[in-house]
């Protein structure tokens, strides 16, 4: 190999600086510290336009700064125009669930992000990182946690970034309440309290109470909430969960459950509780710290959420939860801002399910868990 005095490689690198060149796998404004910021706006498919696509995340991208609804994934042709008028999606954007892995080929789309029932996550989000696109999957990530390691090896093996839809990562109210208690502002946690349910009234074949397609029923839906509120109310996750389940409509929840109590047990001795329901209403966070307290009510709703703390009320401006959380998750893959929701916090969130259900199953056998600090949101990540 030739080798090169300082002068010429400095003489060299001026030339490269002025043509707009590389240097060592880097843009040289970034070689030479200059930050130079990405402006261009991501392109998203949504996988699947049922009630949350439509009534949330599309609306939201609509605002977003830093990615746009680019794309659609749909198993009803009667969608695909409605959905290309109403957001200007060109016809080459539209794809069905047969022939979406030829997403690979198109530029425009930079993230698929897979809003399908729960069970139809784990296919998608690795046919998208097969495809070599950034994956969002909505939560519970999977069914179970043998398919949320599936995804994310094949995100891993495709190098692409990998996030679960956890809007609330990103929200403001939460995010008080992660830095509050990493920062043990009002001294260590003692209890926490989480409830997280809603009255399910509908039709009794939809997909949420059949557990093949949901995987479970309020602890895969709304027991996600009460279970990542229980751990960025103590900054930590549990290591032992007990649990029972009760149920007083039957007829209506044959197969998923319809109401989930469990307690958990935290490293320094903290103690946790949380409630979640098919068959209730409630959105609280009640955490009591030696010194204080911190309270959200609502706490998992789409906002504007409301809260209180030993130094008074909590107040910060209402944006879209969805809009921040993409943008989140847009500046990750841009720029390496962090990622609020990675895969391992949807993994951890599985493993404590499946802990719960077996807790359940053994009545209210004491299970042990080790998660060390898998999967920490926030401050603690
Ligand atoms: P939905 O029933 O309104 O929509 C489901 C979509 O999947 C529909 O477009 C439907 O056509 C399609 N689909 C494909 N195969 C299907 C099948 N076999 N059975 C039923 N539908 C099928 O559901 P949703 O409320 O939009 O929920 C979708 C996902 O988004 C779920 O994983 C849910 O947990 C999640 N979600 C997250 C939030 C949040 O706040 N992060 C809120 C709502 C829903």
């Amino acid at each position: 190999m030739k080798t090169m005095n300082r002068r010429v490689f400095g003489k060299k690198m001026i030339k490269g600086v002025a043509a707009g060149g590389v240097l060592m796998g880097l843009p040289l404004s970034c070689a030479f510290g200059e930050a130079k910021k990405d402006t261009k706006k991501l392109g998203v498919a949504l996988v699947g336009l049922g009630s949350y696509s439509a009534g949330q995340l599309a609306p939201a991208l609509q605002h977003t700064n830093h990615c746009y609804l680019a794309g659609i994934v749909t198993g009803t042709p009667a969608k695909e125009t409605r959905w290309a008028n109403q957001y200007g999606i060109p016809e080459k954007n539209i794809y069905n669930y047969e022939n979406f892995d030829t997403i690979a080929d198109n530029k425009d789309i930079d993230i698929v992000y897979v809003v399908l029932p729960n069970s139809m996550h784990a296919e998608f989000s690795i046919r998208a990182a097969k495809a070599g696109k950034h994956v969002i999957c909505e939560k519970p990530m999977a069914i179970n946690v043998e398919e949320c390691d599936a995804i994310i090896q094949a995100c891993e093996e495709a190098g692409i970034k990998l996030s679960v839809g956890y809007r609330l990562q990103s929200e403001p109210y939460t995010q008080q309440v992660q830095q509050w208690v990493a920062k043990q502002t009002f001294g260590a946690t003692q209890q926490v309290d989480a409830a997280a349910a809603y009255v399910s009234r509908g039709y009794p074949d939809q997909w949420r109470l059949n557990k093949a397609l949901s995987g479970g029923g309020a602890l895969m839906n709304m027991g996600v909430y009460a279970i990542q509120g229980a751990i960025y109310g103590t900054g930590a996750n549990p290591i032992a969960v007990s649990a029972r389940e009760e149920s007083t409509r039957p007829d209506y929840f044959k197969d998923t459950d319809e109401t989930v109590y469990a307690n958990f047990v935290f490293p320094d001795g903290a103690q946790g509780q949380i409630f979640t329901s098919h068959n209730a209403s409630a959105s609280t966070l009640d955490v009591q710290c030696i010194d204080g307290f911190i309270q959200l009510d609502p706490a998992y709703t789409y906002g504007p959420l409301a809260g209180k703390s030993s130094k008074g009320p909590m107040t910060f401006p209402h944006d879209s939860q969805q809009k921040l959380q993409m943008d989140d998750f847009a500046l990750h893959i841009k720029e390496g801002a962090i990622n609020q929701a990675p895969g391992a916090m949807g993994k951890r969130d599985m493993i404590i399910i499946e802990a719960i259900y077996r807790s359940i199953a053994e009545d209210g056998k004491t299970i042990p868990l080790d998660l060390g600090t898998m999967g920490l949101g926030g401050p603690n990540q």
